[in-house]
């Protein structure tokens, strides 16, 4: 649907008000992408709706009317996740911005889903708090918890859905259910919280969220640890974590990357595989004591230096160029498009993965750089090709399915963290296989005329 009538644009702007809904080329073209290379079909008009109430009029709207329904966050997801897929309405949740309460004393905020992550973590900054969860890109929180996403410090705080506490929910057709408690902990039936978690706005639009919130730690130090070859570097990730140091981030880099990063911000890094880390202690001796554990690890697997910088401007600068990785690599590739592996698997298996996505690059002869997550088993392969070259992109498909099967098969899963929208539907079926069914009939009770994000997970 890429159009709507008279009657229902009328109807729509009767809902939110003229100035908060638009059938504009430009709006709805805004709406058509995320960072992917996937491409939507035109929404026929987007609506900034401002409270749930809004939303559950849209929702019922929407579901009286038989149009599809794609909620919109910050559009920064790596698989079309928020892109419509058969046009309709775009909810944009980028008006419902305000953080709404702070309770330092129970460690929770509440929030509307368009408060941007940053903004977040700067109210809760000023009592101390912030919310661990960091994809790098300041997404919104209700792309966030749609997505489950993650980041650099999953491997000591955890993903989105371990921080969500009580979320309003408005289903299709417009009735609006609140799952969750305030209580840290709750045995009261099934978890809808985490069901919502993950969901990708396939089963409603959260339109309120109850947030758990981490003291900000200490003492900060970061490191890192150059190895002459990329696979003893994965290899002592897991040695780091069993050691119990409790990382609060710990990636692997390759050269090319680097390579790349130093080129782009003059960072003077030596061009060889690395691990970044970073370590939270309450003392600055703690600190220490860490990082000379950690250097003694490290040098028991061949690590050739290990450098420590505990300056916030050091540090802040390093994972700077950690997150914008992705903008790198599209800076040094004009014109050009990435299709991103998100493979996780337990981290004993990392180091073969590292070395099975590497074999597969090469052998397919294309652009890619393999780095990730390695202190929670997340692999990213950045592939860099042109979807009009047919040829050339099929050989970048075949890495991913190669890699993605190789991790179902050590028993991880197609995507760590940035969801499945339409890129890795294809291995829903291979990861899940009859629980993908349950999932499905879940989605068909919640959602029996298939309205809410259509084309996504399923
Ligand atoms: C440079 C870069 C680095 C990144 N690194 C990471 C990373 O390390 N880890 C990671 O996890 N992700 C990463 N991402 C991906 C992305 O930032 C996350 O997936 C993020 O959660 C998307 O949030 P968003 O606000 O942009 O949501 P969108 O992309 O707009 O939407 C995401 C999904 O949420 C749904 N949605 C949005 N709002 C709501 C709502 N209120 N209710 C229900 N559904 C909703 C949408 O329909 C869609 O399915 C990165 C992205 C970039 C650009």
């Amino acid at each position: 649907m890429e159009t709507f009538s008279a009657e229902h644009a009328e109807e729509l702007a009767a809902i939110v008000g003229r100035e908060r809904f638009s059938t504009g080329l430009s709006s709805r073209e805004l709406h058509l992408r995320d960072i992917s290379f996937h491409r939507g079909v035109l929404p026929a008009g987007i609506v900034w709706p401002e409270s749930t109430e809004e939303v559950a009029r849209l929702l019922a709207w929407a579901y009286a009317r038989e149009v599809p329904v794609t909620p919109w966050g910050a559009g920064t997801s790596t698989e079309g996740n928020p892109v419509p897929t058969r046009g309709g309405l775009v909810v944009d949740m980028t008006r419902m911005n305000r953080v709404l309460a702070i309770r330092p004393q129970d460690l929770q905020a509440d929030v509307q889903p368009g408060v941007p992550r940053k903004e977040l973590n700067r109210q809760a900054g000023r009592h101390g708090l912030f919310f661990p969860p960091d994809p790098g890109a300041d997404a919104t929180i209700g792309g966030m918890i749609a997505n489950n996403a993650s980041g650099v410090q999953t491997v000591k705080y955890g993903a989105t859905r371990d921080w969500v506490q009580r979320l309003t929910v408005v289903l299709p057709g417009g009735s609006v259910i609140r799952t969750g408690t305030l209580a840290p902990k709750s045995s009261a039936g099934f978890d809808l919280t985490r069901l919502f978690v993950g969901s990708e706005g396939t089963l409603g639009i959260v339109t309120e969220a109850t947030l758990r919130l981490a003291g900000i730690p200490g003492h900060i130090l970061a490191a890192v640890i150059l190895f002459a070859e990329l696979v003893p570097a994965s290899e002592a990730v897991a040695a780091l974590i069993g050691a119990g140091l409790g990382p609060a981030a710990l990636e692997l880099l390759p050269p090319a990357l680097i390579r790349l990063m130093n080129r782009e911000k003059d960072l003077g890094l030596a061009e060889t595989p690395s691990l970044f880390c970073e370590f939270h202690a309450a003392s600055a001796a703690a600190l220490e004591e860490t990082a000379r554990l950690a250097r003694e690890i490290c040098e028991g697997f061949g690590a050739l230096e290990f450098r420590h910088a505990t300056a916030e401007a050091a540090r802040r600068e390093l994972w700077r160029a950690r997150h914008e990785a992705w903008e790198t690599i599209h800076r040094a590739h004009p014109r050009q498009e990435t299709l991103i592996v998100d493979a996780a698997v337990p981290i004993s298996r990392y180091p073969e993965m590292v070395q099975f996505a590497q074999r597969e690059v090469e052998g397919q002869g294309v652009t890619g750089y393999v780095f990730g997550h390695a202190g929670d088993g997340n692999l990213h392969v950045v592939l860099v090709g042109d979807p009009a070259d047919a040829a050339q992109w099929s050989r970048l498909e075949a890495v991913n399915q190669a890699v993605v099967e190789r991790a179902i098969a050590c028993g991880g899963t197609c995507t760590g963290e940035h969801g499945v929208g339409i890129g890795k539907r294809k291995f829903m079926e291979l990861e899940h296989g009859e629980a993908y069914r349950l999932m499905r009939r879940i989605k068909d009770l919640i959602d029996p005329k298939g309205l809410m994000n259509p084309g996504k997970i399923f």
